[in-house]
């Protein structure tokens, strides 16, 4: 079964609309697909789930969180959308992200950027604003030359615009998840550039506050992280998931279902649904 459970739209800072993703999905052959905007459940009220009966969707959510000063993502898998309790964290997120837009956008005026808040509200159109849309404007203005020299030199881990305190807790987004019944699951976890004692303190933390799967494969990536990925699944009695991350198809490395597979002896996080 091809699963792809980590996935974005133009709800948050992907390119393509829920229903282009999803026929991008079935022409990829993706049987089960989440699609995981970060802190937004909009592509859940704008999908049209006739559109495609080869793809099964399964509700999720990517929610930004902090821990031990540095941004963390938990995706939520499995959620009902309409859970109340979600709902309202959702709506802090949204608040909290357009608390940091105007954050971000101070400091980057305080450099002489002239008027990036109204830039990133236009580029953002109807969906939250994202280091992604400052990206595009530092870009456009000439201020860079590419989107990813954008986050080294300004807006990724530990720059200027790197924003986190705005973020509910862990502890509350895990509890957001397991409220509208979901699996709560560790994305990523190799790019948040933690030393191994790090982020076993982190996977310790995230099962006693009630985490339950990791992200074991996460787009393209070399077999040793796998296997890294992996060995804390087991050591930690967590769910595998696997996800694409997939934002736009201009960016060929990646695609919806385009990742190794997960190794077969762990126990798959939809195993349970
Ligand atoms: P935000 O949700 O506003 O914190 O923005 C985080 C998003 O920025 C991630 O989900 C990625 O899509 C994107 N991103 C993070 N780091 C980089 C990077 N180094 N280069 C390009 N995009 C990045
Ligand atoms: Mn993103
Ligand atoms: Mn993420
Ligand atoms: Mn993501």
């Amino acid at each position: 079964m091809n699963c792809d459970l980590h996935t974005h739209t133009n709800a948050s800072d992907g390119a393509l609309s829920p229903n282009e993703l999803l026929e991008l999905a079935a022409e990829n052959l993706v049987d089960l697909l989440a699609i995981t905007d970060h802190d937004t459940l909009q592509a859940y009220a704008d999908l049209d789930t006739q559109q495609s009966k080869s793809v099964t969707i399964v509700a999720g959510i990517e929610l930004s969180t902090a821990w031990s000063g540095r941004g963390i993502h938990v995706v939520g898998l499995n959620i009902d959308p309409e859970n109340e309790i979600l709902q309202r964290g959702v709506e802090l997120q949204q608040q909290a992200r357009q608390a940091r837009a105007r954050e971000i956008a101070n400091r980057l005026t305080r450099l002489g950027i002239d008027n990036p808040y109204d830039a990133v509200r236009v580029l953002a159109g109807n969906a939250g604003i994202g280091r992604p849309h400052f990206a595009q404007h530092l870009v456009t203005t000439g201020v860079v030359r590419d989107r990813r020299t954008a986050f080294t030199k300004y807006l990724g881990a530990g720059k200027l615009g790197d924003v986190k305190q705005c973020w509910a807790t862990l502890d509350d987004v895990i509890s957001w998840i397991r409220a509208a019944g979901g699996d709560a699951v560790l994305a990523h976890p190799n790019k948040y550039k933690l030393t191994s004692t790090k982020l076993r303190l982190l996977l310790a933390e995230f099962v006693d506050i009630g985490g339950t799967a990791i992200e074991v494969v996460c787009g393209r990536q070399h077999e040793s992280v796998t296997r890294q990925l992996a060995d804390l699944a087991r050591d930690f009695g967590l769910a595998a998931s696997c996800g694409s991350d997939f934002h736009d198809p201009g960016n060929v490395w990646s695609r919806p279902g385009g990742f190794p597979p997960l190794p077969a002896s762990l126990r798959m996080v939809w195993e349970s649904w």
